[in-house]
């Protein structure tokens, strides 16, 4: 399928993509490695009028760290994120997160800042990120505000972010050597995950099995009053909405979701980072 017509701006700081949302409003749309948009494009299923491309607005991609956080910029592409020593040294669950996104091809156009804006409840990346916490840090007209990762993601395709609002950062705590572990579920290698979780710290976070990532608020709940993995797992479905499609049934996806997050939690207890 061919996309709808579209006006082509390139900004060349973020302050200029802001002003071209503000400017174009409803209208606009802004993209990064455009392996999202594009495919809404082609089905004609987005048809913004026009493109702000912020791809090429230097010193967007980065990992360094501040503190106690990783900063990460949201141009980062998912490729670099896995190859990143300092993300791989202080943070391992995001390399790791990143080099289970797509294929090659994927991972060296995609941006981080797409895939957290997206918010497609299967993404690899915003799993990892929920169960580290943090902000995604975003800059509007009035300047840059910080949101809390478990405040970001609210629904299919929907997040915290304003319409004028670009994501510029996402700051994780540093975790070091802290038992963390990524499980993800596919019928074939490179899909998207049927489900997944992410572990570090007591922290649990699921993909796809709600309207957009979650945590597992029971598991973690029972985690934290000292229960066994097996019984915190075993609780992981609870309160979630997980969908039915050619993959899976609901009940199938809350089966998957208790199974891996024992998997997860085992890993994280033991030699999860070595294991993975
Ligand atoms: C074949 C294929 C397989 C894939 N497999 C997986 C997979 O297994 N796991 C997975 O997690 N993902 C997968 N993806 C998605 C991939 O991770 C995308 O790269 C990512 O979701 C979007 O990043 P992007 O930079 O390409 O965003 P774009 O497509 O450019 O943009 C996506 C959305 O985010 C908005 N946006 C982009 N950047 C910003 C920003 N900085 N601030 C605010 N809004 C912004 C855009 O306006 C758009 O609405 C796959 C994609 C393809 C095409």
């Amino acid at each position: 399928m061919i996309p709808g017509a579209f006006e082509y701006v390139r900004p060349g700081t973020v302050e200029e993509a802001v002003a071209a949302l503000v400017e174009h409003g409803d209208d606009a749309k802004l993209i990064a490695g455009g392996h999202s948009l594009l495919p809404l494009m082609k089905l004609r299923l987005a048809m913004p009028a026009v493109l702000v491309d912020i791809s090429r607005i230097p010193d967007l991609s980065y990992v360094r760290v501040e503190g106690d956080e990783v900063a990460i910029g949201a141009g980062t592409r998912h490729f670099e994120l896995e190859k990143d020593d300092v993300a791989r040294a202080e943070v391992p669950i995001l390399p790791y997160a990143a080099s289970q996104v797509g294929d090659p091809q994927v991972r060296h156009r995609g941006t981080l800042g797409g895939t957290v804006a997206h918010s497609d409840p299967a993404s690899d990346l915003p799993t990892a990120l929920l169960a580290l916490g943090g902000s995604v840090v975003v800059q509007g007209p009035g300047g840059r505000r910080s949101i809390p990762m478990t405040e970001f993601w609210l629904g299919f395709y929907e997040t915290a972010l304003a319409e004028d609002e670009v994501v510029v950062e996402v700051r994780v705590p540093r975790t070091g050597s802290a038992g963390w572990a990524y499980e993800k579920f596919t019928r074939r290698a490179n899909d998207w995950p049927i489900v997944a979780v992410a572990a570090v710290e007591g922290r649990v976070a699921l993909a796809n099995m709600a309207g957009a990532v979650v945590r597992a608020t029971a598991t973690e709940e029972a985690l934290a009053r000292g229960a066994s993995i097996a019984e915190a797992a075993g609780l992981a479905d609870e309160g979630t909405s997980p969908s039915s499609d050619m993959h899976a049934d609901p009940e199938y996806r809350r089966h998957l979701a208790r199974l891996l997050t024992r998997r997860a939690l085992e890993k994280a207890s033991g030699a999860g980072a070595a294991a993975a």
